[in-house]
Protein backbone atom coordinates (compact mmCIF):
# COMPACT_ATOMS: atom_id res chain seq x y z
CA UNK A 1 0.00 0.00 0.00
CA UNK A 2 1.41 3.29 -1.08
CA UNK A 3 0.65 6.26 1.40
CA UNK A 4 0.60 9.77 -1.05
CA UNK A 5 1.75 12.72 0.65
CA UNK A 6 1.62 16.58 -0.73
CA UNK A 7 5.70 15.77 -1.55
CA UNK A 8 5.08 12.35 -3.86
CA UNK A 9 1.98 14.25 -5.80
CA UNK A 10 4.55 17.47 -6.57
CA UNK A 11 6.79 14.46 -7.44
CA UNK A 12 4.80 12.90 -9.65
CA UNK A 13 3.93 16.86 -11.42
CA UNK A 14 7.64 16.96 -11.73
CA UNK A 15 8.08 13.91 -13.36
CA UNK A 16 5.00 14.75 -16.08
CA UNK A 17 6.70 18.04 -16.73
CA UNK A 18 9.57 16.57 -17.85
CA UNK A 19 8.37 13.54 -20.20
CA UNK A 20 8.78 14.72 -23.64
CA UNK A 21 5.59 14.29 -26.29
CA UNK A 22 5.71 10.89 -27.07
CA UNK A 23 6.09 10.03 -23.52
CA UNK A 24 3.36 11.39 -22.94
CA UNK A 25 1.34 10.36 -25.84
CA UNK A 26 2.15 7.10 -24.53
CA UNK A 27 1.04 7.61 -21.38
CA UNK A 28 -2.53 8.70 -22.44
CA UNK A 29 -3.09 6.35 -25.06
CA UNK A 30 -2.70 3.64 -21.98
CA UNK A 31 -4.68 5.99 -19.47
CA UNK A 32 -7.60 5.73 -22.23
CA UNK A 33 -6.83 2.02 -23.09
CA UNK A 34 -7.86 1.03 -19.02
CA UNK A 35 -10.88 3.33 -18.30
CA UNK A 36 -12.48 3.58 -21.94
CA UNK A 37 -14.83 1.13 -21.64
CA UNK A 38 -15.57 2.07 -17.86
CA UNK A 39 -16.32 5.60 -19.33
CA UNK A 40 -18.22 3.80 -22.51
CA UNK A 41 -21.12 1.74 -20.20
CA UNK A 42 -21.56 4.67 -18.43
CA UNK A 43 -22.18 7.21 -20.97
CA UNK A 44 -24.85 4.26 -22.61
CA UNK A 45 -26.19 4.30 -19.27
CA UNK A 46 -26.65 8.16 -18.68
CA UNK A 47 -27.99 8.34 -22.59
CA UNK A 48 -30.54 5.56 -21.49
CA UNK A 49 -31.28 7.17 -17.95
CA UNK A 50 -31.82 10.73 -19.80
CA UNK A 51 -35.02 9.46 -20.98
CA UNK A 52 -36.51 8.54 -17.70
CA UNK A 53 -36.74 12.25 -17.30
CA UNK A 54 -39.73 12.56 -19.27
CA UNK A 55 -41.50 11.24 -16.15
CA UNK A 56 -40.13 15.03 -14.50
CA UNK A 57 -41.28 16.64 -17.66
CA UNK A 58 -44.48 14.91 -16.83
CA UNK A 59 -44.72 16.53 -13.81
CA UNK A 60 -43.86 19.75 -14.90
CA UNK A 61 -46.30 20.06 -18.10
CA UNK A 62 -48.84 17.50 -17.49
CA UNK A 63 -48.56 15.17 -20.26
CA UNK A 64 -46.50 12.73 -20.65
CA UNK A 65 -46.11 12.35 -24.86
CA UNK A 66 -45.89 16.60 -25.79
CA UNK A 67 -43.80 17.91 -26.48
CA UNK A 68 -40.70 16.48 -24.77
CA UNK A 69 -40.60 13.29 -26.76
CA UNK A 70 -39.17 13.76 -29.35
CA UNK A 71 -35.76 15.99 -27.62
CA UNK A 72 -35.62 12.99 -25.03
CA UNK A 73 -35.84 10.48 -28.06
CA UNK A 74 -33.52 11.82 -30.37
CA UNK A 75 -30.30 11.08 -27.75
CA UNK A 76 -30.47 7.33 -28.89
CA UNK A 77 -29.46 8.77 -32.50
CA UNK A 78 -26.18 9.90 -31.27
CA UNK A 79 -25.76 7.21 -28.95
CA UNK A 80 -26.12 4.47 -31.74
CA UNK A 81 -23.23 6.16 -33.73
CA UNK A 82 -21.42 6.94 -30.73
CA UNK A 83 -21.39 3.20 -29.63
CA UNK A 84 -20.24 2.51 -33.77
CA UNK A 85 -17.53 5.04 -34.24
CA UNK A 86 -16.32 5.03 -30.26
CA UNK A 87 -15.80 0.75 -31.37
CA UNK A 88 -13.53 1.21 -34.16
CA UNK A 89 -11.84 3.80 -33.08
CA UNK A 90 -8.10 3.12 -32.12
CA UNK A 91 -6.39 6.38 -30.72
CA UNK A 92 -7.32 7.97 -27.56
CA UNK A 93 -7.51 11.63 -29.18
CA UNK A 94 -10.70 10.01 -31.33
CA UNK A 95 -11.80 8.10 -28.64
CA UNK A 96 -11.94 11.24 -26.02
CA UNK A 97 -13.35 13.50 -28.71
CA UNK A 98 -16.25 10.93 -28.97
CA UNK A 99 -17.03 10.82 -25.50
CA UNK A 100 -17.11 14.46 -24.66
CA UNK A 101 -19.35 14.78 -28.22
CA UNK A 102 -22.24 12.33 -26.52
CA UNK A 103 -22.13 14.34 -23.63
CA UNK A 104 -22.67 17.31 -24.99
CA UNK A 105 -24.99 15.97 -27.32
CA UNK A 106 -27.26 14.50 -23.84
CA UNK A 107 -26.67 18.35 -22.29
CA UNK A 108 -28.08 19.78 -25.61
CA UNK A 109 -31.21 17.03 -26.43
CA UNK A 110 -31.64 18.22 -22.44
CA UNK A 111 -31.51 21.95 -23.24
CA UNK A 112 -33.88 20.88 -26.38
CA UNK A 113 -36.43 19.19 -23.98
CA UNK A 114 -36.14 21.90 -21.68
CA UNK A 115 -37.10 24.50 -24.24
CA UNK A 116 -40.59 22.81 -24.56
CA UNK A 117 -41.42 22.74 -20.39
CA UNK A 118 -43.40 25.40 -19.15
CA UNK A 119 -41.44 25.62 -15.83
CA UNK A 120 -37.57 25.88 -16.66
CA UNK A 121 -35.90 26.71 -13.46
CA UNK A 122 -35.33 22.58 -12.61
CA UNK A 123 -32.62 23.08 -15.15
CA UNK A 124 -30.40 24.34 -13.02
CA UNK A 125 -30.43 20.47 -11.25
CA UNK A 126 -30.40 18.94 -14.28
CA UNK A 127 -27.14 21.10 -15.57
CA UNK A 128 -25.36 20.09 -11.90
CA UNK A 129 -25.77 16.53 -12.52
CA UNK A 130 -24.38 16.85 -15.67
CA UNK A 131 -21.58 17.50 -13.41
CA UNK A 132 -21.00 13.59 -12.66
CA UNK A 133 -20.51 12.83 -16.44
CA UNK A 134 -17.67 15.18 -16.67
CA UNK A 135 -15.96 13.59 -13.73
CA UNK A 136 -16.78 10.33 -15.13
CA UNK A 137 -15.26 11.57 -18.56
CA UNK A 138 -12.17 12.38 -16.91
CA UNK A 139 -11.06 9.02 -16.31
CA UNK A 140 -9.73 8.11 -19.58
CA UNK A 141 -9.11 12.09 -20.84
CA UNK A 142 -6.50 14.58 -20.62
CA UNK A 143 -7.14 17.92 -18.56
CA UNK A 144 -6.67 19.96 -21.58
CA UNK A 145 -9.71 18.00 -23.69
CA UNK A 146 -11.81 17.79 -20.08
CA UNK A 147 -11.22 21.62 -20.16
CA UNK A 148 -12.51 22.05 -24.06
CA UNK A 149 -15.58 19.27 -23.02
CA UNK A 150 -16.58 21.42 -20.11
CA UNK A 151 -16.09 24.95 -22.14
CA UNK A 152 -18.54 23.32 -24.66
CA UNK A 153 -21.18 22.94 -21.58
CA UNK A 154 -20.61 26.45 -20.92
CA UNK A 155 -21.30 27.49 -23.98
CA UNK A 156 -24.20 25.70 -25.03
CA UNK A 157 -26.12 26.60 -21.32
CA UNK A 158 -25.24 30.40 -22.45
CA UNK A 159 -26.42 30.30 -26.66
CA UNK A 160 -29.45 28.27 -25.02
CA UNK A 161 -30.47 31.41 -22.74
CA UNK A 162 -31.10 33.09 -25.87
CA UNK A 163 -34.30 30.90 -26.54
CA UNK A 164 -35.16 29.19 -23.46
CA UNK A 165 -34.73 32.37 -21.05
CA UNK A 166 -33.74 31.22 -17.56
CA UNK A 167 -35.16 33.21 -15.06
CA UNK A 168 -32.24 31.35 -13.05
CA UNK A 169 -29.29 31.83 -14.98
CA UNK A 170 -27.56 33.56 -12.69
CA UNK A 171 -28.07 30.24 -9.85
CA UNK A 172 -27.53 27.44 -12.79
CA UNK A 173 -23.52 29.27 -13.04
CA UNK A 174 -22.89 29.80 -9.20
CA UNK A 175 -23.64 26.21 -9.26
CA UNK A 176 -21.95 24.87 -12.17
CA UNK A 177 -18.56 26.49 -11.89
CA UNK A 178 -17.48 25.51 -7.88
CA UNK A 179 -18.37 22.02 -9.95
CA UNK A 180 -15.95 22.90 -12.83
CA UNK A 181 -13.27 23.84 -10.27
CA UNK A 182 -13.77 20.99 -8.51
CA UNK A 183 -13.64 18.65 -11.68
CA UNK A 184 -10.62 20.06 -12.88
CA UNK A 185 -8.64 19.55 -9.73
CA UNK A 186 -9.87 15.51 -10.18
CA UNK A 187 -8.41 15.56 -13.38
CA UNK A 188 -5.08 16.98 -12.02
CA UNK A 189 -4.77 14.86 -9.08
CA UNK A 190 -6.49 11.25 -10.48
CA UNK A 191 -4.10 11.97 -13.51
CA UNK A 192 -1.42 11.46 -11.58
CA UNK A 193 -2.19 9.09 -9.59
CA UNK A 194 -2.45 7.25 -12.82
CA UNK A 195 1.11 7.94 -14.05
CA UNK A 196 2.50 6.92 -10.74
CA UNK A 197 -0.04 3.36 -11.55
CA UNK A 198 1.51 3.50 -14.95
CA UNK A 199 4.91 4.31 -14.15
CA UNK A 200 4.89 1.36 -11.51
CA UNK A 201 3.43 -1.57 -13.93
CA UNK A 202 6.06 0.26 -16.55
CA UNK A 203 8.84 -0.66 -13.84
CA UNK A 204 7.47 -4.18 -12.64
CA UNK A 205 7.05 -5.44 -16.70
CA UNK A 206 10.45 -4.40 -17.40
CA UNK A 207 11.56 -6.54 -14.01
CA UNK A 208 9.77 -9.54 -15.28
CA UNK A 209 11.26 -9.30 -18.67
CA UNK A 210 15.02 -8.97 -17.60
CA UNK A 211 17.41 -10.53 -15.94
CA UNK A 212 18.83 -9.17 -12.47
CA UNK A 213 22.69 -10.44 -13.04
CA UNK A 214 23.40 -9.24 -16.73
CA UNK A 215 20.54 -7.33 -17.30
CA UNK A 216 20.11 -9.00 -20.68
CA UNK A 217 16.11 -10.27 -21.50
CA UNK A 218 15.33 -13.21 -19.79
CA UNK A 219 12.88 -15.87 -20.82
CA UNK A 220 9.88 -14.38 -20.66
CA UNK A 221 10.58 -11.95 -23.43
CA UNK A 222 11.84 -14.63 -25.58
CA UNK A 223 7.91 -16.39 -24.85
CA UNK A 224 6.54 -13.30 -25.37
CA UNK A 225 8.04 -12.66 -28.88
CA UNK A 226 7.18 -16.18 -29.66
CA UNK A 227 3.21 -15.83 -28.41
CA UNK A 228 2.91 -12.73 -29.71
CA UNK A 229 4.30 -13.71 -33.19
CA UNK A 230 6.19 -10.48 -33.55
CA UNK A 231 9.18 -13.26 -34.92
CA UNK A 232 6.64 -14.02 -37.83
CA UNK A 233 5.86 -10.58 -38.79
CA UNK A 234 9.31 -9.23 -38.29
CA UNK A 235 11.51 -9.38 -41.48
CA UNK A 236 12.71 -12.91 -42.54
CA UNK A 237 15.08 -14.17 -42.38
CA UNK A 238 15.32 -14.60 -38.70
CA UNK A 239 18.16 -16.05 -37.03
CA UNK A 240 19.18 -18.01 -33.80
CA UNK A 241 22.67 -17.99 -32.10
CA UNK A 242 22.93 -19.96 -28.70
CA UNK A 243 25.90 -19.50 -26.70
CA UNK A 244 27.40 -20.92 -23.81
CA UNK A 245 30.51 -19.90 -21.71
CA UNK A 246 33.08 -23.26 -22.06
CA UNK A 247 34.23 -24.42 -19.03
CA UNK A 248 32.05 -22.46 -16.86
CA UNK A 249 31.95 -25.07 -13.90
CA UNK A 250 36.03 -24.66 -13.69
CA UNK A 251 35.57 -20.94 -13.25
CA UNK A 252 33.48 -21.42 -10.21
CA UNK A 253 35.63 -24.09 -8.90
CA UNK A 254 38.94 -22.33 -9.25
CA UNK A 255 38.10 -18.46 -8.74
CA UNK A 256 34.65 -18.90 -6.89
CA UNK A 257 31.23 -17.55 -7.41
CA UNK A 258 31.41 -14.29 -7.64
CA UNK A 259 34.13 -13.84 -10.30
CA UNK A 260 31.71 -16.70 -12.22
CA UNK A 261 28.96 -13.70 -11.62
CA UNK A 262 31.58 -11.02 -12.69
CA UNK A 263 32.11 -13.29 -16.05
CA UNK A 264 28.51 -13.63 -16.55
CA UNK A 265 27.62 -9.55 -16.45
CA UNK A 266 30.89 -9.38 -18.62
CA UNK A 267 29.48 -11.61 -21.14
CA UNK A 268 25.72 -9.88 -21.20
CA UNK A 269 27.32 -6.24 -20.78
CA UNK A 270 29.19 -7.37 -24.22
CA UNK A 271 27.00 -8.94 -26.05
CA UNK A 272 24.07 -5.92 -25.65
CA UNK A 273 26.84 -3.60 -26.92
CA UNK A 274 27.82 -5.57 -30.06
CA UNK A 275 23.92 -6.25 -30.88
CA UNK A 276 22.44 -3.44 -29.67
CA UNK A 277 19.67 -2.48 -31.72
CA UNK A 278 19.69 -5.44 -34.61
CA UNK A 279 18.67 -8.34 -32.21
CA UNK A 280 17.36 -9.62 -28.73
CA UNK A 281 20.06 -11.18 -26.22
CA UNK A 282 17.83 -13.24 -23.66
CA UNK A 283 20.13 -15.14 -21.15
CA UNK A 284 18.58 -18.56 -21.38
CA UNK A 285 19.57 -20.12 -18.12
CA UNK A 286 23.27 -20.36 -16.24
CA UNK A 287 25.70 -19.73 -19.12
CA UNK A 288 23.38 -20.23 -21.81
CA UNK A 289 22.38 -17.16 -23.92
CA UNK A 290 20.42 -17.04 -26.70
CA UNK A 291 20.08 -14.05 -29.35
CA UNK A 292 17.12 -13.43 -32.17
CA UNK A 293 17.91 -11.80 -35.00
CA UNK A 294 15.70 -10.42 -37.36
CA UNK A 295 15.96 -10.00 -40.96
CA UNK A 296 19.56 -11.74 -40.76
CA UNK A 297 20.54 -14.86 -42.87
CA UNK A 298 22.28 -17.93 -41.22
CA UNK A 299 25.48 -17.15 -43.19
CA UNK A 300 25.92 -13.59 -41.27
CA UNK A 301 24.06 -14.81 -37.72
CA UNK A 302 27.52 -17.55 -38.20
CA UNK A 303 29.87 -14.28 -38.99
CA UNK A 304 27.87 -11.90 -35.92
CA UNK A 305 28.77 -15.24 -33.67
CA UNK A 306 32.39 -15.39 -34.96
CA UNK A 307 33.27 -12.07 -34.45
CA UNK A 308 31.58 -12.51 -30.52
CA UNK A 309 33.98 -15.46 -29.81
CA UNK A 310 36.96 -13.84 -30.91
CA UNK A 311 35.80 -10.49 -28.90
CA UNK A 312 35.62 -12.44 -25.88
CA UNK A 313 38.54 -14.70 -26.80
CA UNK A 314 40.97 -11.94 -26.67
CA UNK A 315 39.52 -9.36 -24.31
CA UNK A 316 41.44 -7.19 -21.65
CA UNK A 317 38.55 -6.41 -19.61
CA UNK A 318 37.57 -9.96 -19.00
CA UNK A 319 37.30 -10.13 -15.32
CA UNK A 320 38.58 -13.93 -15.62
CA UNK A 321 39.91 -15.97 -19.09
CA UNK A 322 37.52 -17.57 -20.41
CA UNK A 323 36.09 -18.74 -24.11
CA UNK A 324 32.72 -19.09 -25.37
CA UNK A 325 31.03 -21.46 -28.05
CA UNK A 326 28.02 -21.38 -30.43
CA UNK A 327 25.73 -22.69 -32.16
CA UNK A 328 23.73 -20.87 -35.24
CA UNK A 329 20.17 -22.04 -36.51
CA UNK A 330 17.40 -20.14 -38.87
CA UNK A 331 14.41 -19.65 -37.87
CA UNK A 332 11.22 -21.70 -39.88
CA UNK A 333 8.70 -20.46 -38.25
CA UNK A 334 8.35 -23.58 -35.33
CA UNK A 335 10.19 -21.74 -32.36
CA UNK A 336 10.94 -25.01 -30.64
CA UNK A 337 12.71 -27.09 -33.73
CA UNK A 338 14.87 -24.03 -34.51
CA UNK A 339 15.89 -23.69 -31.06
CA UNK A 340 16.35 -27.24 -31.26
CA UNK A 341 18.84 -26.90 -34.56
CA UNK A 342 20.40 -24.40 -32.70
CA UNK A 343 21.21 -26.27 -29.60
CA UNK A 344 22.56 -29.43 -32.04
CA UNK A 345 24.87 -26.80 -33.48
CA UNK A 346 26.21 -25.63 -29.80
CA UNK A 347 26.84 -29.41 -28.79
CA UNK A 348 28.60 -30.30 -32.27
CA UNK A 349 30.83 -27.18 -31.30
CA UNK A 350 31.57 -28.23 -27.41
CA UNK A 351 32.44 -31.71 -28.87
CA UNK A 352 34.76 -30.37 -31.90
CA UNK A 353 36.85 -28.83 -28.94
CA UNK A 354 34.84 -25.59 -27.64
CA UNK A 355 35.77 -21.87 -28.58
CA UNK A 356 33.92 -22.20 -31.76
CA UNK A 357 30.85 -21.34 -33.98
CA UNK A 358 28.92 -24.10 -35.93
CA UNK A 359 26.10 -24.05 -38.29
CA UNK A 360 24.58 -27.70 -38.66
CA UNK A 361 22.54 -26.75 -41.98
CA UNK A 362 21.98 -30.20 -42.68
CA UNK A 363 20.62 -31.42 -39.29
CA UNK A 364 18.47 -28.20 -40.13
CA UNK A 365 16.95 -29.50 -43.28
CA UNK A 366 16.23 -32.39 -41.47
CA UNK A 367 14.26 -30.36 -38.45
CA UNK A 368 12.36 -28.30 -41.21
CA UNK A 369 11.38 -31.92 -43.56
P1 LIG B 1 30.72 -26.75 -21.05
O1 LIG B 1 31.99 -26.21 -21.61
O2 LIG B 1 30.41 -28.10 -21.58
O3 LIG B 1 29.61 -25.79 -21.24
O4 LIG B 1 30.96 -26.94 -19.50
P2 LIG B 1 30.46 -25.99 -18.33
O5 LIG B 1 31.28 -26.26 -17.13
O6 LIG B 1 30.45 -24.60 -18.81
O7 LIG B 1 28.96 -26.45 -18.16
P3 LIG B 1 28.20 -27.09 -16.94
O8 LIG B 1 26.79 -27.22 -17.40
O9 LIG B 1 28.87 -28.34 -16.49
O10 LIG B 1 28.29 -26.03 -15.79
C1 LIG B 1 27.58 -24.85 -15.78
C2 LIG B 1 27.83 -24.17 -14.46
O11 LIG B 1 27.27 -22.86 -14.45
C3 LIG B 1 27.19 -24.89 -13.31
C4 LIG B 1 26.54 -23.82 -12.48
O12 LIG B 1 26.93 -23.87 -11.12
C5 LIG B 1 27.03 -22.54 -13.10
N1 LIG B 1 26.08 -21.46 -13.00
C6 LIG B 1 24.79 -21.43 -13.43
N2 LIG B 1 24.23 -20.23 -13.17
C7 LIG B 1 25.18 -19.48 -12.54
C8 LIG B 1 25.20 -18.14 -12.02
O13 LIG B 1 24.23 -17.40 -12.07
N3 LIG B 1 26.36 -17.71 -11.45
C9 LIG B 1 27.46 -18.51 -11.37
N4 LIG B 1 28.56 -18.03 -10.84
N5 LIG B 1 27.46 -19.76 -11.86
C10 LIG B 1 26.34 -20.25 -12.43
MG1 LIG C 1 29.15 -24.04 -20.38
MG1 LIG D 1 25.55 -24.78 -20.23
Amino acid sequence: MKNYSVLHILNLYHIYKNMDKQEKKNFYQHKCDYYQFFVKIILVIASLASLAYLVSDYQLNGHVFKPTLIPRVSVLLPLIFYIFLEERAKSYKIKIFLNYLMLNLIVMTTIWSVYHLQIKTHFSEGATIMNFLFLVCCLSSSPCSGLLGYGAFFAEILLSHQWNHYENLDVILSLNIPCFGAIMLAHCLLGLAELDHYLTSGKLEQALITDPLTTVYNRHKMYRLVQDNQLIVSEFPVSLIMLDIDYFKKINDTHGHSVGDQALQYLGKTLMKEINESGTVIRFGGEEFVIILPGCPPEKACEKAEHLRKKIASSEKRPVNFTISAGVAEYNGNFKKSMKAADHALYQAKKSGRNQVFWNREFQIEMTG
